[in-house]
């Protein structure tokens, strides 16, 4: 063993090194009509995922709120919160501390793709603030192997995502 190969612990988990926006259509997850997440790194140790969010539509996503931190770096197009006045622009990060909630818009049609680092989950909640649904970590690895049995990538395709 020579001493770079020292510098992973045994018992650290394997690295993930995959290319973020897949050549391999049936690797975006369908989340809702003309929205699609792809998986990166589904944390079950800290309820914690990453994923690109990919929007092809204008509208409203969703309303939620976080219980815990979230951090977006937009790759391509851009989008809103409804309750800010700032636009979130490729190339932008965004820290969404816990607490906030927020409506998710985009206002163009044009695809947009956005990385986000999410902890804890996405609480949905209506226009009243009451609570329509939730997301996380076990939820979305749920979708994965759902969605990868159906395309014929199989259930376990997901398994390179999850530590
Ligand atoms: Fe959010």
């Amino acid at each position: 063993m020579n001493s770079m190969s020292q510098t992973t612990h045994p018992l650290s988990p394997a690295q993930i090194v995959t290319t973020a926006v897949p050549d391999d259509e049936r690797i975006w997850v369908p989340q809702a009509p003309n929205v699609w997440f792809r998986p990166l790194m589904l944390n079950t140790l800290q309820g914690q995922w990453c994923n690109l969010l990919r929007v092809r539509k204008a509208g409203v996503l969703s309303r939620h709120r976080h219980p815990a931190p979230v951090h977006g770096y937009v790759i391509k197009g851009s989008w809103r919160y409804l309750e800010h006045d700032w636009v979130a622009n490729t190339g932008d990060y965004v820290f969404e501390p816990p607490g906030e909630t927020h409506t998710l818009t985009v206002d163009s049609a044009d695809e947009m793709i956005t990385f986000f680092n999410i902890s804890g989950c996405m609480y949905y909640v209506d226009a009243e603030g009451r609570n329509t649904g939730f997301e996380d970590v076990f939820t979305k690895i749920d979708m994965c192997r759902k969605h990868y049995i159906e395309v014929g990538l199989g259930e376990s395709f997901v398994d390179q995502f999850v530590r």
